[in-house]
């Protein structure tokens, strides 16, 4: 699986720096946010490091499926599905993206505004 040197979400799949990790498998990781902006803040991982969504190929797409029916579960576990989630990817710097390994926001535990800021 690709693996970059310097990136913070490799480390935490490699377990070389410590994070509170709710599923594992050989595609996907599920973590805690360490600064939840919300009573729910999962981060849902590929294990492939991509850095953006402008770096997705065709042959991700399998792979960007597996994330958010994981995150759709993870949603249910926590017992989210009726009243709510929200679902977030950001891209790039301008949309809010602060690590460059894309990660799935599961945000839930409380009401959201429209549109987001
Ligand atoms: P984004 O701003 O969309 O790139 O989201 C990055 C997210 O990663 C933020 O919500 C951070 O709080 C979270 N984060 C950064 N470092 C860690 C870490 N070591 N463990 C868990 N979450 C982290």
């Amino acid at each position: 699986m690709s693996k970059e040197a310097n990136c913070i979400f490799c480390k935490i799949i490699a377990k070389e720096i410590p994070s509170k990790i709710i599923y594992e498998d050989d595609d996907l990781v599920a973590f805690e946010d360490a600064n939840p902006q919300a009573p729910t803040h999962t981060l849902i991982i590929p294990r492939k490091h991509i850095p953006t969504l402008n770096d997705l190929h065709e042959e991700d797409t399998t792979l960007i499926g597996e994330l958010i029916q994981k995150a759709k579960e993870i949603a249910a576990d926590k017992g989210l599905s009726e009243d709510g989630y929200r679902l977030v990817f950001n891209c790039q710097e301008g949309a809010g993206q602060s690590v460059f390994h894309i990660h799935l926001h599961l945000l839930g535990g409380r009401t959201f505004r429209w549109p987001p800021g």
